[in-house]
């Protein structure tokens, strides 16, 4: 029997929640990521935004140029966690096979579920409305046999889109997007595939596993050859660990660049503690997960005697993880952050060394994430963290950026 895989994407999330949460935004370029000016970049921008060319990743004083008259915000990401969650926790409704994979996206697994639900793509319609009736939210799924395909198949149909690729379909749904719309295909593999005159996937598709392995690497090859058919080429990880939270982002391009690979962590740090405050979890273990340009991956962890109080905290050893792993220069097209060995709050801190001082760090936290929340502009300790250095040596002098990551 065919597994039935739902891809579920929200549409240009964190602009979607500000045109929401003030109905004045809707219909206008709503950018939010790092403030003009500064060396920040586009976390996520609306769709009217994305008719001036502006894309999440872009230098925000490149967006600035593009549409001088838009409206400008700084993310809000504990709002954002929280829109999120309730997303979630509809779509948990459908099936208790969901597996989160970023804070706007989702897998669900269907398979074997037609008699009790219905057809994959009246399920589909149902979760559409009724994450719009409840969130206001809309967001596009997109249903295949496996993850990867699954994948491809909501990003055609953005936004509010619902888009079904059948096995026999694969092939021909695949021949219709170009190269780049091949999840994990970047701008190098790209390069390199043109070099080989390989520009379309019908073209991709008539080369041997053991050439493309020949010519693109062992993992890149293998990799290429199942895309290329719609195959689950693994890109996605298998389960949703039970007692693990994590964050990751694929970059849009590979990502060589300190500044960028630095921005996306600090996102993802503050994205993974506010969904441990929310969820009442605390964690003492951190993890960094690489993917470089090849497709190869690494992933290291480092686990501490306290347990993680702050995003300062979580993105600062991230970047000693990074330091460990990443050589300053190989491209990156992934980066992950994560908490492990996650317990409730509630329970009883027994590897505490110094459970006063947790409690105030604890608070301390939730007070700023609180009020990032209400103040949007925070040029707090965050920034301060983000500086051109590598190495130990904190920065001298604030640094003026807010940038995030480009998730949605
Ligand atoms: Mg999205």
């Amino acid at each position: 029997m065919d597994r039935v895989i739902f891809h579920v994407d929200l549409d240009a999330f964190y602009a979607s929640v500000e045109q929401l949460d003030n109905p004045a935004l809707k219909g206008r370029p709503v950018i939010v990521g790092a403030r003009p000016g500064t060396r920040g970049v586009v976390s996520a921008c609306s769709y009217e935004a994305r008719r001036y060319g502006i894309h999440s990743a872009m230098p925000i004083t490149q967006a600035h140029r593009r549409c001088p008259h838009g409206v400008y915000l700084i993310p809000r990401m504990e709002r954002y966690v929280e829109m999120s969650e309730r997303v979630m926790a509809i779509l948990a409704d459908f099936t208790p096979a969901l597996q989160q994979i970023s804070i706007d996206e989702a897998f669900l697994d269907l398979t074997g579920t037609r008699r009790l639900l219905g057809a994959p793509r009246e399920v589909a319609g149902r979760l559409k409305a009724r994450v719009r009736e409840e969130t206001g939210l809309a967001l596009s799924v997109g249903i295949a046999a496996n993850k990867y395909l699954a994948k491809i198949a909501s990003d055609s149909g953005k936004p509010d889109g619902l888009v079904q690729v059948s096995g026999e379909q694969a092939a021909d749904f695949l021949d219709g997007l170009p190269l780049a719309k091949l999840w994990g295909v970047g701008e190098k593999t790209l390069e390199r595939l043109a070099e080989l005159n390989i520009t379309t996937v019908h073209e991709l598709r008539s080369f041997s596993e053991d050439i493309l392995c020949s010519m693109m690497g062992e993992a890149g090859g293998r990799f290429l050859y199942r895309a290329a058919r719609g195959q689950d080429p693994g890109i996605f990880p298998a389960e949703a660990k039970s007692r693990s939270i994590s964050s990751e982002v694929t970059f849009e391009t590979d990502r060589k660049d300190e500044g960028s690979i630095r921005r996306a962590l600090l996102d993802l740090s503050q994205q993974v503690m506010a969904r441990l405050i929310r969820g009442r979890w605390q964690a003492n273990t951190v993890t960094l997960k690489l993917r470089y340009w090849d497709f190869s991956n690494t992933t290291v962890q480092k686990t501490m005697k306290h347990w993680l109080t702050s995003s300062d905290e979580i993105y600062r050893m991230a970047i000693e993880l990074l330091g460990e792993r990443w050589d300053g220069s190989t491209p990156v097209r992934l980066v992950g952050v994560g908490t492990a060995n996650v317990v409730s709050a509630d329970e009883p801190r027994q590897r505490e060394l110094f459970p006063d001082e947790y409690d105030k760090k604890r608070k301390v936290e939730e007070a700023v994430t609180r009020l990032r929340e209400k103040m949007a502009d925070l040029p707090l300790t965050r920034a301060s963290l983000l500086g051109k250095r590598r190495g130990g040596q904190p920065p001298r002098g604030p640094a003026k950026d807010g940038g995030a990551s480009p998730t949605p």
